[in-house]
């Protein structure tokens, strides 16, 4: 399949103005690949505009390459979305955000170079979507604990300026020993996985994720055996009683995905589904806060065609 035009997506104001650095390398790397006539780079100028450009973006573009982090993936593919499924250019990603588990999702190197000669190898294959309440993400929904940790980082971050795993266990610390909460809950299975019975369950919990991919949070390997082709969403929750002590042993083992044994963690796959909460909980899609306590949730199979690493 030929690639076709490339159109490159990136947020300058991204990781304190780090962005336009990347955006720049970048589009000088294309240049050398593919010529001036190649390529086309498209800076967003406000929050939601990635999702604008990616939506208008004209017929000659076979590749949209989302550079940045897991935000303006989510804006890019969110874009794509409102076209119809047989012109949705296909979705690359430069990872050069702070937050970079999808593009680590799809195998991209860390080097902007490297990215793109991944991207120009031209590798696709077809990737599901997820949607909540009619927003959708790529990566990662999650409620409670895991969200509130998301969320304090980037709050962190836009404040100190610092990123990475290490800002990420700060705040999970904080989180842990000072706002360690229980959400009661109710998850109803609306479509079951194939071969699985439809569940209705009534619980309490610390925190719950909906997964596309297996990481959120800076490569904390949530759902390790998550697949982003299945049709199907990953579940995760952990329940009480925990002490904040163990709940954080358990953090630290599902960095390498090596919590899936304790009895507190509790595993699901559904094809939709629908969860309340007894009250609001923090919530995030794809590392943006939203807000709600009663979520309807599924899966579009193979909806976006994705390059891989
Ligand atoms: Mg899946």
């Amino acid at each position: 399949m030929a690639i076709g035009k490339i159109a490159l997506i990136a947020n300058p104001a991204a990781q304190n103005g780090r962005g336009s650095w990347a955006a720049v390398e970048a589009a000088s790397h294309l240049r050398a690949r593919v010529g001036d006539d190649g390529f086309r780079l498209l800076l967003t100028e406000r929050p939601g505009h990635a999702m604008a450009l990616a939506a208008g973006l004209g017929e000659e573009v076979g590749a949209v390459i989302a550079l940045g982090g897991d935000g303006i993936v989510n804006e890019v593919a969110s874009g794509l979305m409102e076209r119809p499924a047989a012109a949705r250019p296909a979705l690359g990603v430069i990872p050069a955000g702070s937050g970079n588990d999808y593009a680590a999702t799809l195998g991209m190197a860390s080097s902007i170079p490297r990215a793109i000669d991944q991207i120009l190898a031209f590798r696709t294959g077809p990737a599901d979507i997820g949607r909540v309440n009619g927003r959708y993400f790529v990566e990662t929904l999650s409620f409670g604990l895991d969200a509130a940790i998301a969320l304090d980082t980037m709050e962190r971050r836009v404040r100190t300026g610092r990123a990475g795993t290490r800002l990420y266990l700060e705040s999970a610390v904080d989180q842990l020993f000072h706002h360690l909460e229980i959400y009661d809950f109710a998850l109803n299975v609306l479509r079951a996985a194939p071969g699985l019975a439809p569940i209705y369950l009534k619980g309490s919990c610390y925190l719950f994720a909906v997964q596309m991919g297996p990481t959120y949070g800076g490569h904390f390997r949530i759902t390790p055996e998550a697949s982003l082709d299945d049709g199907l969403l990953d579940l995760c929750w952990a329940t009480p009683t925990l002490t904040a002590k163990r709940a954080l042993a358990v953090l630290l083992a599902a960095r390498f995905g090596r919590h899936t044994g304790n009895r507190h963690i509790h595993f699901e796959r559904a094809e939709a589904l629908e969860l309340s909460f007894g009250c609001e909980p923090p919530a995030q899609i794809d590392g943006e806060k939203i807000e709600g306590d009663h979520f309807i949730i599924d899966c579009i199979p193979g909806a976006l065609t994705v390059i891989f690493g």
